[in-house]
């Protein structure tokens, strides 16, 4: 069965076509700068093997339609595609981020489901309607093709009340929706699939601490293989320390704002989303600069990384006290999987909690999944590359499974 992977923003459509016989990927591809004056359009088919060839050009990409014209051209060319025509897409995963309270799980597409995605849209203003594009198109293109949509949100469903309401007057929660919904849900779900396989043990089993810290980053406590807490709130915006997000702040620090500097909410929101978060302290936002920069002596350099990895001990904390019994911690994304720095930052102090790092398997890169807890250390730790293109593949197809198994569906 090969499905092709979705992932539709504002401006850009990143797509991946998988074999799911073998999880293979054919194709891998992004579609970028769509509406500008130039766009620009880059695809590598059979990566990682003999075959594999990289295409790349710029013109303009008048939209989403367009775009994933041109995406589906290349897939299909004679010479250098990897399917011969259309009718060899068994199906279409969308990576979609706000479901609401709406959606627990992996969903087939249908008119009911995109009304849905819409009515969620307030609540992710700049994603659900992007997300909404690309399923709009795909489904224009691909007539027939079962199309299901993967939610972000969909993992954390689980979270129980007492860890999901903030303490607003209730009624900001019944009638508004206002309350933590968290995301990442589909690396966060994957890496703790992995994570039980490594183990040993069911995943219903397993209480884990997975961390997703990439340019967005994210902790969530799962117990007996659910999400019960996570650091992301209604929006992308509460919890750890990101690349320019604030993470956790005191909320009055939007009125003082307003109050002293006269800025109005549209600043506010920019600041906090954009220009804050490791950016915010020091001016850079990529890991690899900040390190290059403390090298140098760059004192701001320093105290970002002290504030991130700060928040993410805390947390870690938070969670172990949440969960009681952890069986591991597992490190993920960009950061989380490649900074042996930061990973080793963030535990610092832990081992009376029985979390112990074996310092030469942290810095020792490898490939694939990497277990870099010492033998005394009664959690693991390790580090689980993330994969959300194949966990939408496998969701999809667990989804159309699902569906053929049920009479009449
Ligand atoms: P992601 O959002 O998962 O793609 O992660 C992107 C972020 O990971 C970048 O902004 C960097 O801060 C970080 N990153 C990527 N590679 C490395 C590396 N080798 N060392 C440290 N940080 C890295």
């Amino acid at each position: 069965m090969r499905i092709l992977i979705i992932n539709s923003g504002s401006s850009s459509i990143k797509f991946q076509l998988l074999d799911m016989a073998d999880e293979s990927v054919l194709a891998s591809g992004l579609v970028e700068r769509i509406g500008e004056i130039e766009g620009l359009l880059q695809c590598t088919t059979r990566p990682g093997t003999a075959q594999e060839h990289k295409e790349k050009f710029q013109r303009r990409i008048a939209d989403h339609q367009d775009g994933m014209r041109l995406a589906v051209s290349l897939l299909t060319d004679t010479e250098k595609g990897v399917i011969k025509d259309l009718a060899d897409i068994d199906a279409i995963g969308h990576r979609v981020v706000h479901g609401g309270e709406d959606v627990r799980r992996p969903t087939l597409i249908t008119d009911e489901l995109v009304a849905i995605i819409e009515r969620n849209s307030p609540l992710a203003p700049l994603h659900n309607p992007a997300n909404l594009d690309g399923i709009k198109v795909a489904r224009e293109l691909f007539p027939g093709i079962p199309q299901v949509a993967v939610f972000d949100t969909a993992f954390h469903q689980s979270i129980p009340a007492r860890a999901f309401l903030y303490a607003l007057p209730y009624e900001m929660y019944e009638q508004h929706r206002i309350r933590k919904y968290g995301f990442h849900g589909t690396s966060h779900k994957f890496v703790a699939g992995e994570c039980a396989r490594l183990l040993g043990k069911p995943l219903e089993q397993c209480n884990l601490i997975t961390i997703h810290l990439g340019n967005g980053c994210s902790m969530t406590a799962i117990e007996k293989g659910l999400s019960i807490d996570t650091t992301l709130g209604m929006t992308p915006l509460e919890g750890l320390v990101m690349g320019t997000r604030s993470g956790d702040v005191d909320p009055a620090i939007h009125s003082f704002l307003a109050r002293n500097l006269g800025m109005d909410i549209e600043a506010i929101d920019r600041m906090l989303n954009k220009d804050s978060g490791l950016k915010g302290l020091c001016g850079m936002n990529d890991m690899r600069d900040i390190h290059a920069a403390i090298a140098q002596g760059n004192e701001h350099a320093r105290l970002a990384l002290e504030v991130q990895t700060y928040r993410n001990r805390k947390y870690i904390g938070a969670y172990l006290a949440v969960l009681g019994r952890v069986d591991a911690l597992v490190f993920t994304a960009g950061i989380g999987e490649n900074d042996a720095i930061v990973r080793e930052k963030s535990l610092t102090g832990l081992e009376q909690f029985g979390i112990v790092l074996d310092s030469q398997a942290n810095t020792r890169r490898q490939k694939g999944p990497v277990k870099i807890s010492s033998a005394d250390s009664t959690v693991q730790i390790w580090i689980i590359p993330t994969n959300e293109e194949l966990a939408i593949g496998r969701e999809s197809l667990e989804v159309l499974n699902n569906r053929r198994l049920a009479p009449g569906a």
